[in-house]
């Protein structure tokens, strides 16, 4: 009985879900803050349960990308949905990532009223910046790299504390660069944000589709307007050090529907 059981279980989990191979999810190794893409799919969306909650994905022209959050540890589970069904499913293993401390120090700023209360609306501004989904496709294979050369100084994920207190998670990451150096687009897509923001001084958003954004920090001068369609590798800005910054530097972040993902992951990726 057990093993019938047990066959049925196995059977209800994978049987009819062969279609999709396991090398249809690229890269095939997870670790909090990995970007992932499944292709050759038949279903609408993905349902990724961890730990830390359940995340959705969009499927679009048999594609979508997903992400394991930073906080996601253990085995997670990836379905496939089609109307209302499960269609694929999977077990991910989430590998341990040892994440370093980075300690910062940065002038002591008395945040006023009006300050927190723009800190408060920018904060707003993003999170429905990443969260918004847009079905369109990518042209190309791979991203660009942002800078001419990536020299990394504080890598995803950091732990910082900040004089010695406050602490956060570093969500890019930062590349060492001259000030003035050009700073390009990681892929073709639209620019949903150029102005100054408290925290990340001048900076860049850029929507690239299926809920993939790159954002460009500190920069010391932006190049690109709101709205605008810029290509694959054009120049978006120059690199300086506005906002909360200690020194020129590119901070460079990706995000999947709001999750924040391992840029130098992402650079790696095969679209
Ligand atoms: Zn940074």
């Amino acid at each position: 009985m057990r093993t019938v059981v047990m066959v049925l279980f196995v059977f209800i989990n994978l049987g009819f879900l062969l279609k999709l191979k396991a090398e249809d999810i690229y890269p095939p190794t997870f670790y909090p803050g990995s970007i992932h893409i499944l292709k050759n799919t038949t279903g609408s969306y993905i349902e990724l349960k961890t730990n830390n909650g359940t995340f959705k994905f969009p499927i679009k022209d048999r594609n979508a990308f997903f992400a394991i959050p930073y906080k996601a540890k253990g085995v997670a589970i990836l379905d496939v949905i089609k109307n209302g069904q499960v269609v694929y499913r999977r077990y991910l293993v989430i590998k341990d990532k040892y994440f370093r401390v980075s300690r910062i120090y940065v002038k002591k700023r008395k945040l006023t009223k009006k300050v927190l209360e723009r800190i408060r609306k920018e904060y707003k501004l993003l999170r429905k910046i990443f969260k918004t989904y847009t079905p369109k496709k990518f042209t190309e294979k791979h991203f660009t790299k942002p800078l001419r050369y990536l020299k990394i100084s504080t890598p995803f994920g950091a732990k910082r504390i900040i004089n010695d207190t406050k602490k956060s998670i570093h969500w890019g990451t930062d590349f060492k660069a001259p000030r003035g150096e050009p700073v390009f687009a990681s892929l073709t897509g639209k620019v949903v944000l150029a102005r100054e923001l408290y925290y990340t001084g001048n900076t860049v958003i850029i929507d690239h589709g299926l809920g993939l954004y790159t954002i460009y920090a500190h920069l010391s001068k932006i190049s690109v307007k709101e709205g605008q369609i810029v290509k694959g590798g054009q120049i978006i800005g120059k690199v300086g050090s506005t906002g909360r910054s200690t020194g020129p530097h590119l901070h460079f972040g990706v995000y999947i529907n709001d999750i924040k993902v391992d840029p130098i992951l992402a650079l790696k990726l095969k679209l």
